[in-house]
């Protein structure tokens, strides 16, 4: 994930004075946050199997006196805290560790490491952050229940599994989030980044992430001998055709104004020198803002892909298979500008308006956009949380260097600045948000 940077780095020292509407002292808590942290930190687990971190967390939330219930929509959980009368306000965060093995050198790396579904050993890591996010969502919770004095309303801290996969927000949707637990009127999350420094905020008013599809497609031909290739509709050569042809969609299809990404990840075909194969197998990521160009780039995908298919010969029935998984695909993230605005007014309270920056939208991914796209049309905002060790920000930049990305090996956040910076800018935007 890369986007364009910004105002040069400065070494921020994380100070919770210059907070107007609510001083936060965070001195005493941290050292049980962090231990916290390096807990997540060395005990990860993957997306669907999230089962002792929704423990952990639900055992804080209820130590804090929500009321708490796991195992939604796999093993997410909902804490819930009525606070008198007022809006309910959703915080975020998700659980989920990815199939990494770490290599930051860090003493507290990640060791954990699980046998896939191929029997491949694979290390397991939070190389997205979502220690972060959980560390800081704890701490925010806390800091809430503390200062509960300062807001009215419903809040509600809902750790949601199976990011990475797309599967968690909709699953939690599905078993009624919104409609058994309690309806939000404001949601707000943050996310750890790999190129904005500790101590910083980033965000983004309206489109700030991109809708994802995974996509496969089965180019079809007629095998036989690699000798005789006249006897034969070659699939690879059909492959390689529309995998070039596949490039026009975005750049001669769609308007150079609206962001779109058609990436081919995988082609797989063939088993032999001498062998054409009677199929050849695509395997494409998605990427756009706006539903219309998302149906735009399916729609082409299977015209172009078919009418290669007949300029070769081939009869209908051995057209290319386009198969979109809709049961992964997830939504662009919308952050509504009003309550944006009022998200970002709070934070630069916080932390000071120069350590707050606006960012450019990205075409990664977040299944956080489906909860701003229920029939309820519920405002969500999605902000930064800078994450990279700001001297090392400054000598990347100095030296021209790219600094390790989220799902890196090699990402290791200085949570020392980071989770505190996180625990101040969401305190200060949900109490923002219920008043
Ligand atoms: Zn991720
Ligand atoms: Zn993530």
């Amino acid at each position: 994930m890369k986007y364009n940077l910004f105002a040069t780095a400065m070494l921020f020292t994380s100070s919770f004075s210059n907070a107007q509407s609510l001083p936060l002292d965070l001195t005493s808590t941290m050292p049980e946050i962090e231990k916290f942290y390096l807990d997540l930190h060395q005990s990860p687990e993957l997306s669907l199997h999230e089962q002792v971190t929704g423990r952990k967390i639900a055992d804080r939330l209820a130590q804090l006196g929500f009321s708490v219930t796991s195992n939604v929509g796999g093993y997410g959980v909902i804490g819930i805290y009525k606070n008198g009368d007022g809006p309910t306000v959703m915080i975020r965060t998700d659980t989920d560790g990815l199939p990494i093995t770490e290599q930051t050198g860090k003493p507290y790396a990640s060791k954990v490491s699980v046998i896939n579904e191929h029997g491949t050993k694979v290390g397991v890591m939070h190389g997205c952050g979502h220690d972060i996010h959980m560390s800081s969502f704890i701490g925010t919770a806390e800091q809430l229940i503390t200062h509960k004095d300062k807001w009215q309303g419903t809040l509600m801290m809902v750790a949601q599994p199976a990011e990475e996969v797309g599967a968690g927000a909709k699953a939690m949707l599905k078993e009624g989030l919104f409609s058994k637990y309690a309806k939000p009127d404001h949601i707000v999350a943050l996310h750890v980044s790999a190129n904005v420094p500790a101590g910083k905020v980033a965000l983004k008013n309206e489109y700030t992430m991109a809708s994802v599809d995974s996509v496969d497609i089965a180019i079809k031909g007629k095998g036989g001998h690699g000798a005789y290739p006249h006897t034969t509709i070659d699939p690879v050569v059909l492959a390689a055709r529309s995998v070039l042809a596949i490039q026009t969609i975005t750049s001669r299809e769609l308007s150079p104004l609206e962001p779109s990404v058609i990436t081919v990840g995988s082609i797989h075909g063939g088993s032999k020198h001498n062998v054409i194969s009677d199929e050849v197998k695509l395997q494409l990521t998605l990427r756009s803002y706006n539903p219309a160009v998302r149906t735009a780039q399916i729609s082409a995908l299977k015209r172009i892909t078919a009418g290669i298919a007949q300029s070769a010969g081939l009869e209908e029935s051995l057209y290319p298979t386009v198969h979109v998984h809709e049961e992964e695909s997830i939504p662009s993230t919308y952050n509504d500008p009003a309550q944006t605005n009022l998200v970002r007014n709070a934070i630069e309270g916080a932390i000071g308006k120069n350590n707050v920056l606006d960012t450019q939208a990205v075409m990664a991914g977040e299944d956080f956009g489906l909860y701003g796209r229920t029939e309820d049309n519920i405002p969500i905002t999605l902000f930064w949380l800078g994450g990279v060790n700001p001297s090392q920000y400054a000598d990347a930049k100095k030296n021209n260097r790219v600094l390790p990305s989220l799902h890196s090996s090699q990402f290791a956040p200085d949570y020392k600045i980071a989770i505190p910076t996180g625990i101040n800018a969401m305190t200060h935007a949900a109490v923002a948000l219920f008043n």
